[in-house]
């Protein structure tokens, strides 16, 4: 009697222990699942979060990116030091532009400025659209003569670059203006800089770079 009543115990104890085991593997498979939709989700997450800061025309960061890069460009350079060059770049006559050859036309000269300005510049400078048909760069580990060499780079390149309307050439052309951070800097500061000598370059004829430390 006792014997029987062992052995029906401990079959119990087996067929228990094996749907325990069962449940078990279904538990691990649904954490893998999880796991897998987990890393999913984190993936699209990043791609959602760069394409936030992806201006959708020019394909270059935006201005809301810029803003935080800036910022954060700025920070690091009043902790750590270095040189950083910015400058801002604005297309010359765009209005005069648009106005000869449509908006549409206008829109292609972006998104071509933007390429050759990404082309031109090294993979570690930041470029952004600042509005309209303004763009501005970071360039970080760059002193003010490189950074105005650069700009030449940009501006040449542009000046180069054979722009096409109903098959017939076009010129299209920008003025840069360059400066480098300056300990004590802000934002605001540092835009002002680049802005002025932007400026300049425009009242010194256009297609042109200055420069303002
Ligand atoms: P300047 O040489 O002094 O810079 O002259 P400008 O005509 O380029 O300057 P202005 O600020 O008078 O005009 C800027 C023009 O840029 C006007 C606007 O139609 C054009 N623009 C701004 N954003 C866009 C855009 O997204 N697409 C197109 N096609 N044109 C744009
Ligand atoms: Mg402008
Ligand atoms: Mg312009």
């Amino acid at each position: 009697q006792v014997k029987k009543a062992i052995l029906r115990d401990t079959e119990k104890i087996v067929a228990e222990s094996e749907s325990f085991r069962s449940k078990v593997t279904i538990a691990e498979d649904n954490l893998k699942t999880a796991g897998k939709r987990i890393k999913k989700l984190e993936e699209e997450i990043e791609k959602v979060k760069e394409a936030s800061a992806i201006d959708p025309l020019t394909e270059v960061y935006n201005r809301g990116y810029f803003n935080r890069k800036l910022q954060e460009s700025i920070d690091y350079f009043i902790r750590y030091g270095g040189k950083t060059s910015f400058l801002m770049l604005d297309i010359d006559h765009f209005k005069h532009f648009n106005d000869t050859y449509g908006h549409q036309v206008g829109d292609k000269v972006l998104h071509t400025v933007a390429s050759l300005i990404k082309q031109n510049s090294r993979k570690t400078d930041f470029i952004f659209r600042y509005g309209g048909e303004e763009f501005s760069a970071i360039l970080p580990n760059t002193n003010l003569k490189d950074g105005k060499e650069l700009s030449e780079l940009l501006r040449i390149g542009v000046q180069k670059h054979v722009f096409k309307y109903k098959g017939k050439p076009v010129s299209v052309n920008i003025s840069l203006g360059v400066t480098l951070f300056k300990q004590g800097d802000s934002m605001e500061k540092c835009i002002g800089r680049a802005d002025k000598a932007l400026y300049q370059a425009k009242a010194n004829g256009r297609n042109r770079v200055e420069v303002m430390y």
